[in-house]
């Protein structure tokens, strides 16, 4: 046996310097009961029942490649927002088209601002991809738009509605940054813009079609409960929308994702559903906390947040009832706790457990 054949010593080679410090992102855990599942902000109710078929189909044909930049699924949602299909790019889960947007504007030396505490995906992205990251501190749980305005960056995230505390901006102040703001592009993710009180009013979507330093991120993991299949899209300047399709891994969303969307996309009623049961019960959820004593965030999203200072407390109570939720300390709040809206048997688990 020569030298060659045998193993290396020693140790596997050292990442990089800001993978090797980099707080890995902690998931959201199911409970035991699918009821009780509250932790990840997921749909309680489930996809439309047209998209189990829609993927037998699809995976009847799973040996060839998927369409590279999902044209059915980008024609549908141009008709859907009556944008130009050149202004969407489908991803892998808007997380993708988050990793894609800070490694083509913001990479290896560049900057992103974002609130305190952001969406965490877009903190740890931009720390993994050594760009530096500006945090301002929320106002009364919104964002600070002036104060943000003012960091120089290449990219400025606002999440509205914001996760992790539900509250919304209206589309005339994100608007109104985004011509003002320092940064160089404003991507506004709107992955719980579905829930808002008037998403019309909310969303940025169009102008983003039309701008060009404006992006919308869309998701299908939450209203259309497809969390598991992993599509988001990006409504925005055809120059950005060309530059990540540069970038991009080619087959990054399935076939069976795109077929999933597509049926998902079709089901008008399901949403309606969906959306109505979802207000219902971040209101119902709202109240029987509040009733309870804590102090909750007005939220426009599918989820809320509690405040207490015993959050670790309220999170094991409620887990042994069976009900798992986030501990704010995941989400940089760490006197609260994250629930999702249930489904009406999670509302039950939910609220057995905090009578006891
Ligand atoms: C849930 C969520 C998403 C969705 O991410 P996917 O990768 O599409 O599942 C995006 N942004 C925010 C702020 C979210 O909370």
């Amino acid at each position: 046996m020569s030298a060659r054949d045998e193993p290396r010593g020693g140790r596997a080679p050292a990442p990089r310097p800001e993978v090797a410090g980099l707080e890995p992102y902690v998931p959201g855990r199911p409970a035991g009961a699918e009821a009780g599942s509250l932790a990840s902000n997921e749909s309680a109710f489930g996809p439309s029942p047209r998209v189990a078929a829609a993927v037998a189909a699809a995976a009847a044909r799973v040996h060839r490649y998927p369409d590279p930049l999902a044209g059915e699924l980008v024609a549908a949602l141009a008709a859907e927002h009556g944008v130009d299909p050149e202004a969407i790019l489908v991803g892998n889960g808007s997380d993708e088209l988050i990793y894609l947007l800070v490694l083509s504007y913001a990479a290896w030396g560049g900057a992103v601002v974002c609130a305190d505490p952001p969406y965490r995906i877009d903190e740890v992205v931009a720390r993994a991809m050594g760009a530096a990251v500006s945090r301002v501190p929320l106002v009364e749980w919104r964002h600070d738009l002036d104060a943000m305005a003012r960091v120089p960056a290449d990219v400025a995230f606002v999440c509205n509605p914001h996760n992790p505390t539900g509250t919304a901006l209206p589309a005339s102040a994100v608007a109104s940054f985004a011509d003002r703001a320092e940064a160089r592009l404003v991507v506004a993710d709107e992955a719980y813009v579905d829930f808002v009180d008037d998403p019309e009013a909310t969303t940025v979507l169009q102008r983003a079609a039309a701008s060009t330093n404006l992006v919308a991120l869309r998701t299908f993991s939450k209203l259309f409960g497809l969390a598991g299949a992993r599509v988001g899209y990006l409504v925005g300047p055809r120059e950005v929308v060309a530059t990540l399709r540069r970038v991009r891994p080619p087959f990054s969303v399935s076939a069976l994702a795109q077929a999933a969307a597509l049926a998902a996309l079709a089901d008008r009623d399901h949403r309606r559903r969906v959306r109505e049961e979802t207000i219902a019960a971040r209101a119902r959820m709202t109240e029987l906390f509040r009733a309870n004593g804590f102090e909750v965030v007005p939220s426009q999203a599918n989820f809320v947040l509690v405040l207490t200072e015993s959050a670790e407390v309220l999170a094991e109570r409620l887990e042994g009832a069976g009900v798992r939720v986030r501990p704010g300390r995941t989400l940089g709040v760490p006197g609260a706790v994250r629930v999702s809206a249930p489904s009406p048997e999670g509302m039950a688990l939910l609220e057995r457990a905090l009578s006891s």
